[in-house]
């Protein structure tokens, strides 16, 4: 039966014209397929209805933004209040010349393919990452020699008050993995410049994107993305987040049902019965060898959200 809380706290929320929905199990909405449930997922109409929510919320209910779950780790015990997701009524692809506008729910894949079929080149790049737009502004997300920063022109945002804003790409101050403008927004749809190329060629770099993925990373198996950020501190020596781990003998490192891939040591991956737990906890330990071997703590770069589990076997 679902918990009363739950149920309550939907009563409390404002009116909308999208869908609330009470107790969700959010591992099956993430790549990893571990996590708990949210207390109520909200999924707006439209930018108008996202706003009016924010606007009228109890301003004591916290809040998450998810996209397709391709960079974050749930927790367990799953996430308190609100969880805020971009349906289909965000998803649409609008190619205009050179310029292209989607909403922020629209999967990278889909502005890749928009992008090709109306002969334009310089989006092939959001061929290699399997998140949605709004994912993607947060992070500055890029593959294969591209990312967001090189085409963003400007992107819309909702605040956490209800306010609409239009920022630039500058406005943004997009870096690596990161953007100034994160925390408390949500991206609602972006604005791409793109340049008219050859079809012949734009199809075989979008086809090269896929096969060095396939063969570079674990594309199949239930993941998080890149594990950590590479380093800029000079004990790395110049060596990437998969070589500082690779050096520090983590490959293919398991506890539980997770495991650091053997195919890309930068991954880590469910193997089939990971909990978040294992996963994190692994995660850690790889941080703490990688410490030990180099003198530096590797940063997260994977979202890890909501509440642990209790702990097991600790008696009343
Ligand atoms: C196999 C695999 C390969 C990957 N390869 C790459 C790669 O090459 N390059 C790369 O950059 N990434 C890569 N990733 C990571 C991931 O795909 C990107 O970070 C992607 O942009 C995340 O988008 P998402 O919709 O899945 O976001 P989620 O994982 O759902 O969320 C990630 C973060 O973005 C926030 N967020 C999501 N939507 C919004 C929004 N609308 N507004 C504000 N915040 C929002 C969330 O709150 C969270 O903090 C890979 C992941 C996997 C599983």
């Amino acid at each position: 039966m679902m918990p009363a809380r739950k149920l309550s706290l939907i009563d409390r929320l404002p009116p909308v014209r999208g869908q609330y929905r009470a107790d969700v199990a959010l591992g099956p909405r993430t790549w990893f397929r571990v996590g708990g449930r949210a207390d109520v997922v909200f999924r707006p109409a439209d930018v108008e209805d996202l706003a009016a929510f924010f606007a009228a919320r109890p301003a004591d209910v916290p809040v998450t933004i998810l996209g397709v779950g391709s960079n974050v780790l749930i927790r367990d015990d799953g996430i308190e209040g609100i969880v805020v997701r971009l349906g289909r009524n965000f998803a649409d692809v609008v190619v205009n010349g050179e310029w292209v506008t989607a909403g922020a729910g629209a999967l990278d894949v889909s502005v890749a393919l928009s992008a090709r079929d109306a002969g334009l080149t310089g989006l092939e790049f959001l061929r290699g990452i399997p998140g949605t737009i709004g994912g993607g502004l947060k992070v500055n997300a890029g593959a294969f020699g591209g990312e967001f920063k090189d085409v963003l022109v400007s992107a819309e945002a909702v605040d956490f008050g209800g306010q609409v804003h239009h920022f630039t790409a500058v406005d943004l101050g997009l870096g690596y993995r990161s953007s100034r403008v994160s925390e408390g927004y949500v991206f609602t749809r972006a604005e791409f410049h793109a340049a008219f190329g050859d079809r012949e060629q734009i199809d075989r770099r979008m086809a090269d994107i896929t096969a060095n993925r396939n063969l570079s990373q674990p594309v199949h198996a239930r993941t998080g993305g890149s594990t950590f950020v590479n380093p800029s501190d000079p004990k790395a020596g110049g060596r990437k987040a998969w070589q500082l781990i690779e050096e520090a003998g983590c490959r293919g490192l398991k506890l539980g049902g997770a495991q650091v891939s053997e195919q890309h040591c930068n991954f880590l991956v469910n193997a089939g019965s990971a909990t978040a737990a294992d996963l994190e906890e692994l995660g850690e330990i790889v941080r703490r060898r990688v410490f030990d071997r180099f003198g530096l703590w590797l940063e997260w770069e994977i979202y890890r959200i909501g509440r642990p589990a209790p702990r097991r076997g600790g008696g009343a």
